[in-house]
């Protein structure tokens, strides 16, 4: 990422929202910005397939399950944070991976600009990739900040997407248990 380019393009958008961008609140804003970026969208530099290992199963075959994974994304659409959990379960086969990859993969994928749908088929297309496991459920529930402020101006509208492979597509019950599961409460 160019900092300094996009310090430059920020500081050009407050003026062209009617700031002076040389006033006192404003003067560090595009250095803020453009430091803020490396964290926001800090998932492009970053390949889930390099940084995630994946070790032998030993006989466990029953769903491993991440839940209530907090995420911070920005929608590809306004450039305005989605904000929300990701639920994250597989049954494994051959391969499993550590528990603290689940969340490190969702993080991974969320630090770009998204859409939820598509962010939701790649965690779990990349755990399906990675340990060919007997099935994959992902199911994101998030509020976007494109629909609270702007738009609809909908304030409690939570969206929910899933993305599903193996026993999960095959089997209602599977999928059931998973979706209890990850119910809160
Ligand atoms: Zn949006």
């Amino acid at each position: 990422m160019d900092n300094e380019k996009i310090e430059e393009v920020v500081q050009e958008l407050l003026e062209l929202i009617g700031e002076d961008a040389g006033r006192e609140g404003l003067i560090d804003t595009p250095r803020r910005v453009a430091k803020s970026y490396k964290k926001l969208f800090g998932g492009y530099d970053e390949d889930p397939k390099k940084l995630i290992t994946v070790f032998d199963n030993e006989g466990y075959d029953e769903m491993i399950i991440a839940k209530d994974i907090d995420f911070y994304s920005t929608c590809e659409h306004h450039m305005l944070p989605f904000i929300g959990k990701a639920y994250v379960g597989y049954i494994p086969d051959d391969k499993i991976i550590g528990l603290s990859k689940l969340p490190r993969l969702v993080e991974i994928f969320s630090r770009r600009l998204q859409n939820q749908e598509r962010m939701t088929k790649q965690i779990a297309d990349t755990i399906n990739d990675l340990l060919k496991p007997r099935g994959v459920g992902v199911v994101i529930k998030a509020e976007h900040l494109c629909m609270k402020a702007r738009g609809v101006e909908k304030q409690n509208c939570e969206i929910s997407t899933s993305s599903f492979t193996g026993l999960f597509i095959k089997n209602q019950n599977t999928r059931a248990e998973f979706l209890n599961l990850i119910k809160s409460g």
